[in-house]
């Protein structure tokens, strides 16, 4: 009986009487939810390159049986993919992982060499990737962080050029994916393949490797803190060291 929740008060206000709604309490709040969990580790997947655009995953009862999760919870990891575009089901041919939005490829493919340069592509990362960071602060699942945290732990010490490449491009693709926004996500899918053949100069020495770590965990520290504004200029502060890094590395400079 619903009058029985209340305590009748006569202003019009709800005062819920919980001692008398059984069960109520029994709610366990877990800091990451099983979907969550999915999310993050597809996401992982599809930023460390493991899972490309194109794949098909396989069919739900086999996934969910190689995740060992329940089909419920597959199911609800999916919906979400899906809705944040980082999946696309079609009906007749499975789940496949879409490649980064077409209006963004056409114009990658419009830019000639000449402005495909390092300070074009520096600008363009100081342009959306303190954003993202901010909106990663703002936005990011318990189970992101701990994805975010499992890439930045390994580089703690140093390791090999293209393991530290690789964890770089992970992490910050992680944190596009924690801003929930999948065309920030498409467009730094993008900045990385601009990227990519000038990345490794910030990682060739120990010493660049280690600022890269430095910088990163500073990053994810404010992410974790849920401080927007720390996150932006922290990512700041990271890039413009990538810049000097790269600049002093890069062999036309
Ligand atoms: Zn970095």
């Amino acid at each position: 009986m619903r009058d029985s929740l209340r305590n009748g008060s006569s202003d019009g206000q709800t005062n819920w009487d919980v001692g008398r709604v059984s069960g109520l309490d029994a709610f366990v709040r877990r800091s990451v939810s099983v979907s969550e969990e999915i999310v993050a580790h597809i996401e992982t997947l599809i930023s460390s390159g493991s899972l490309t655009p194109g794949t098909k995953l396989p069919p739900e009862r086999e996934l969910a049986a190689v995740l060992n999760v329940s089909r419920v919870s597959l199911r609800e990891a999916m919906h979400e993919l899906e809705k944040k575009h980082v999946i696309e089901r079609r009906p007749g041919r499975g789940t496949v992982v879409l490649d980064a939005p077409e209006h963004a490829r056409a114009f990658y493919d419009g830019l000639s060499e000449s402005e495909r340069t390092l300070r074009d592509v520096a600008e363009l990362r100081e342009t959306i990737e303190p954003k993202i960071a901010q909106l990663a602060a703002e936005r990011a699942t318990a189970a992101t962080l701990h994805a975010l945290a499992s890439v930045l732990a390994p580089s703690a010490t140093d390791m090999p050029v293209d393991e530290s490449i690789e964890a770089d491009i992970t992490f910050h693709m992680l944190l596009a994916h924690a801003s929930q926004n999948p065309l920030m996500v498409g467009l730094l899918t993008l900045a990385n393949q601009w990227t990519a053949s000038v990345r490794e100069f910030s990682h060739k020495t120990a010493n660049g490797r280690r600022d890269s770590h430095r910088g990163h965990q500073l990053i994810f520290d404010a992410v974790r803190a849920g401080d927007g504004p720390a996150a932006n200029a922290a990512m700041l502060a990271h890039l413009a060291d990538v810049a000097v890094l790269t600049r002093d590395a890069y062999p036309t400079f």
